[in-house]
C-alpha cells in the first residue's frame, strides 16, 4: 500500500477534478473513504489470509470488477440526487469506480510487496507497473511512524501529492480561464 493519507488524498483531489457543481459533504468524505477502501484486504492480511491468494492483500479486493461492484453499490446507497440511474449519477457511479481504482494504481508504482491483481478473479496474475518510484508502506500504524514511515511520507509527497497539486491547479486555472473566455462570449460588446 501507498499510505492511508495519500490514497484519501487522492480520492479528495480527483473529486475537485471531476466535479464543478457543489457537492454534498458526503461525497467528499466517500471519495476519501473510496481512495483508501481496498485495504480492508489488510485485515485478512494481519488474521493470516495468504497474501498471495486470491483473497490475500493486493488481491481481489484491489481488482477493477471490486471497484465496478463497490463503486456502483456505494453510488446506489448514498445518491439518488441525481435520480438513480440517469445519466448524471452513471458519471458519478464511473467517478468512484475511477476512485477506487485510483488506489490499485497507486499500489502498482510502490517499490515493496506482491503487484496488485488488477484482473483478479479472473486472471490472479499480479501485476505492477514498469516504473515504480513510490516506496512501499508499512502495514500497520505503528510501524508507520519509524524511518521508514518517514521516508514513505517523503516518496508520496514527491511522486504523488506533487503531481497531483500540479494537475489541479491546472485544471482550476483552465477552469477560470475558461468561465472568463464564455463570459466574454456571451456578455456584451
Ligand atoms: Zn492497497
Amino acid at each position: 500500500m501507498a499510505s492511508a493519507f495519500t490514497h484519501g488524498f487522492v480520492g479528495l483531489a480527483l473529486g475537485k477534478i471531476f466535479t464543478v457543481r457543489r457537492m454534498p459533504a458526503r461525497f467528499w468524505v466517500l471519495s476519501a473513504l473510496c481512495g483508501i477502501l481496498p485495504d480492508i484486504d489488510s485485515v485478512g492480511h494481519m488474521l493470516g489470509v495468504e497474501y498471495s491468494s486470491l483473497w490475500g492483500h493486493r488481491g481481489l479486493v484491489h481488482s477493477l470488477l471490486f471497484a465496478l461492484v463497490a463503486g456502483l453499490l456505494i453510488t446506489l446507497a448514498a445518491f439518488n440526487d441525481p435520480p438513480r440511474f440517469s445519466k448524471r449519477w452513471w458519471a458519478l457511479a464511473f467517478y468512484f469506480f475511477i476512485v477506487i481504482t485510483s488506489h490499485g494504481v497507486l499500489d502498482a508504482m510502490t517499490t515493496g510487496g506482491l503487484g496488485v491483481g488488477f484482473f483478479s478473479p479472473f486472471d490472479t496474475t499480479r501485476y505492477f507497473f514498469p516504473w515504480r518510484p513510490i516506496r512501499v508502506s508499512p502495514i500497520g500504524i505503528a510501524s508507520f511512524f519509524s524511518k521508514w514511515g518517514a521516508r514513505v511520507i517523503v516518496s508520496e509527497l514527491i511522486w504523488v501529492w506533487l503531481p497531483m497539486l500540479v494537475v489541479l491547479g491546472v485544471v482550476m486555472v483552465g477552469r477560470r480561464w475558461g468561465k472568463g473566455k464564455m463570459k466574454d462570449e456571451i456578455g456584451e460588446r
